[in-house]
């Protein structure tokens, strides 16, 4: 069923508005919750006006924004409908319904992008002197991701690599974790083979967690290199191959009855160490 109030074909700069459920578009954005359309497309989905804004501002390009009838007339929903506009997007008014159908059950959304995905290449990473970078071997958890990338950001990591099957950086649960870092973290993808293949190349110290590792992370020197943190999967630590071309292995101290830290706390405790000579207060906001 065609229901757009207007005829003809899309014309920029046009609101449409959608009440069907079985509208092809809406159909189209729904399906960016599933990994292969977003695959396929190269889109993803950002809910909530506030990270819309934040991507708009950071220069993502926006392919539509999506907003419920009550969010119409708000000066902040009006100042991305014409930016996206601009932008040579398409901007749908949608029921409430709708709305509801596209975004999260618990606490509905008025405002919807589909953004276009990007991903920097590992050739184009060559860190320089102060920076530091977060490896993920097979990284599995959505939170997981999108905590790490979040705490990337207020650390002042230049980027996240993810290596080897990861989950998907830009589902909606990561980007969800993320509260919109993910628009301003580079991520990178690679396999196990062109990590160590980069890692030979570029002039970089990677220092990698395990539980078995023999070094204090406190007694590492950060200051020498850049610095690439390695974590570990969730599951089964990092693997021998990865772990034996790192240049430190370190080991968090720990204490009581856990027998190792969550992926993305341990991934805090190490940026922030790493950093700590280059953090400040003075420096934040
Ligand atoms: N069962 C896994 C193992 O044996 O390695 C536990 C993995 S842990 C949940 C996930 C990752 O967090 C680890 O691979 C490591 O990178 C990091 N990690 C967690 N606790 C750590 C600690 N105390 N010291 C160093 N790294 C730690």
């Amino acid at each position: 069923t065609q229901d757009f109030r207007s005829d003809g074909p899309r014309k920029v700069g046009q609101v449409k508005e959608v009440t069907s459920l079985a509208n092809p578009i809406v159909k189209d954005i729904k399906a960016l919750t599933v990994k292969k359309s977003r695959e396929e497309s190269g889109a993803f989905l950002a809910e909530g006006l506030k990270l819309v804004i934040d991507a708009l501002e950071l220069g993502w390009t926006i392919r539509t924004l999506v907003y419920a009838k009550a969010a119409k007339g708000k000066p902040l929903v009006e100042q991305v409908a014409a930016k996206t506009v601009a932008a040579g997007g398409l901007v749908l008014e949608v029921s409430e319904k709708v709305i509801g159908s596209i975004t999260r059950r618990d606490n509905p959304q008025m405002v919807v992008g589909v953004f276009e995905q990007r991903w920097r290449q590992l050739r184009d990473v060559k860190p320089k002197a102060g920076e530091t970078w977060v490896a993920l071997d097979r990284v599995r958890d959505p939170g997981n991701l999108g905590t790490i990338i979040r705490t990337a950001d207020a650390a002042g990591a230049s980027g996240v690599i993810l290596v080897g099957e990861t989950t998907d950086p830009f589902s909606l649960e990561t980007v969800r974790a993320t509260m919109g870092s993910v628009f301003a973290v580079p991520v990178v993808k690679a396999t196990p083979e062109e990590f160590l293949a980069w890692k030979k190349k570029a002039d970089v110290s990677v220092v990698a967690t395990h539980l078995a590792g023999a070094v204090d992370y406190r007694t590492i020197d950060y200051k020498r290199k850049p610095v690439v943190i390695l974590m570990g999967n969730e599951q089964s630590g990092l693997p021998d191959t990865l772990a034996k071309e790192a240049d430190a292995l370190a080991r968090i101290p720990q204490t009581g009855r856990a027998d190792s830290l969550n992926l993305a706390v341990a991934t805090a405790v190490m940026l922030f160490e790493a950093r700590r000579h280059i953090l400040t207060l003075s420096e934040t906001r």
